[in-house]
């Protein structure tokens, strides 16, 4: 059977499509290859977030273009979010391109690659073979961008990976906010969720399977099904969802992203209290500091509720981790507005902040906004603003040091496979020695030390035990 190569971009959304996607292509019997070089089939997963983003995948589908040469069958796709907005307009900008599957297409990719497989052998049978460079010509493109009723109800299986013991769980799909600077509603759609229920289901099965942490994903994850599914007494359908999961005996931690700070009410942040498999960390994206530009972002909070939801949430399960997005530049930002953002940040003390240079995103209303700041004085705020977060989130994992941390390993670390990296419960990063008895368990470490961004822990301390 045909292998394939599936690279992606973007966020953690993306990467749970991609598993969905690997998985139902493994189940017809394709190979997954971790080099493209090896591959029948490349697809690339792509993001619609920054203008950046959408170029590399771009110039990314332009140099897969050489490897048709060795490979005149080569498949090649663009899905997700960027193919979701420019659609018909890819065949211009890469006219080598086989398959176009958009944000609620995902469940028909496999479909659509045995198709342009097929179309792709037809196609070379009619070529002359010995002619050169026949084997980069251009079949008809498959193209699928339209919505979907009950797309979000597809993205369900996992693809079983040996040895893991954290997954991501997407619960729902799209967005409503309509902030101004984002290009997602487009992307992604209106908001639909998936019934308690089938999350539950697959919840099960993935605990079945080795799974002793989820990640649910959304766009706007705490905001899941207020169009759909009723509160009961005063809990959200969010919270419903996080009591059922949290009644699944061998699922040990529950977390959450990203929310949105609207759809923290009372009784998600009562949760923080009552719930111990909920793990302490929020990421918690502030965008601005600046009420005047908070409005302007269609962000429907000030930075007073902001503040007083960040000592709830603190108040409800003391030591928990908060961390934040924050935008510089956005159009009409002054250098007032910019203080209020760096002075908030600076007084709530987050764990850890992504910093992002306002970036144009046609189709969006900022994009139009008139006082749009140059990328030097963005550069300028964002540097600034950087030193200010890092500093804050050096001070917290300093603050670790010495400390008995709950962590969950989960395998060999990424930049030095001779040591295991972990999480504790408040997301951070913990390396320790060890060998694999520990993957996958759950114990407690010694922080011994801090970099930049990494804890680590001791084992010694731990083998005692
Ligand atoms: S809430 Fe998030 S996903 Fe929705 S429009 Fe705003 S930034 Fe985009």
């Amino acid at each position: 059977m045909p292998s394939v190569f599936i690279k992606t971009y973007g966020c953690q959304m993306n990467e749970r499509d991609s598993e969905q996607v690997a998985r139902d292509l493994q189940d017809r019997g394709h190979k997954l290859v971790s080099r493209e070089s090896e591959a029948d089939v490349i697809l690339l997963n792509t993001c619609s977030v920054r203008e950046m983003a959408e170029r590399k995948a771009i110039g990314k589908m332009g140099m897969l273009r050489k490897l048709r040469r060795e490979n005149p069958l080569l498949v090649l796709g663009y899905m997700g979010c960027m193919a979701q907005r420019l659609g018909e307009s890819l065949k211009e900008t890469s006219p080598h391109v086989d398959l176009v599957v958009g944000t609620q297409k995902f469940h028909r990719v496999a479909d659509y690659v045995e198709e342009a497989l097929r179309k792709r052998e037809e196609a070379f049978a009619l070529e002359d073979v010995t002619e050169l460079g026949m084997a980069i010509q251009p079949i008809l493109p498959i193209i699928d961008t339209a919505p979907e009723e009950g797309s979000q109800n597809t993205i369900r299986d996992h693809l079983p990976k040996r040895k893991e013991a954290t997954a991501f769980l997407s619960i729902m799909q799209g967005c409503n906010m309509h902030c101004t600077f984002c290009i997602v509603p487009t992307t992604r759609g209106a908001e639909r969720g998936r019934p308690i229920e089938e999350i539950v289901g697959e919840a099960r099965r993935l605990v079945e399977n080795g799974i002793r942490e989820v990640t649910l994903l959304g766009q706007i994850v705490n905001l899941y099904g207020r169009h759909e599914f009723p509160k009961v007494g005063d809990r959200s359908p969010f919270v419903q969802l996080l009591d059922a999961l949290h009644e699944i005996e061998g699922l040990d931690r529950i977390r959450f992203t990203s929310p949105h700070p609207m759809g923290f009410r009372k009784d998600l942040v009562e949760c923080f209290a009552r719930l111990p498999k909920l793990m302490e960390h929020v990421h918690l994206p502030l965008q601005s500091g600046s009420d005047r530009i908070l409005k302007a972002m269609h962000r429907p909070y000030t930075a007073a509720s902001f503040r007083k939801l960040v000592g709830d949430l603190r108040a409800s399960r003391p030591g928990i981790a908060v961390t934040t997005d924050i935008i510089v530049g956005f159009p009409g930002e002054t250098e007032e507005d910019y203080r209020a953002s760096r002075d908030l940040s600076e007084e709530l003390e987050f764990d850890g902040a992504f910093i992002f240079r306002y970036s144009k995103r046609g189709d969006t209303p900022a994009a139009e906004m008139k006082e749009q700041l140059s990328e030097e004085e963005k550069e300028i705020r964002n540097q600034d603003l950087l030193s200010v977060v890092n500093a804050s989130a050096s001070r917290k994992l300093e603050a670790c040091i010495g400390t008995h941390q709950e962590i969950l390993c989960e395998g060999p670390s990424r930049n030095d496979p001779n040591r295991l990296s972990g999480r504790t419960r408040t997301n951070k990063i913990v390396i320790l020695e060890g060998g694999s008895r520990f993957h996958g368990e759950i114990f407690d470490v010694t922080i011994t030390s801090a970099s930049a961004s990494t804890l680590y822990g001791d084992p010694a301390i731990h083998a005692g035990e």
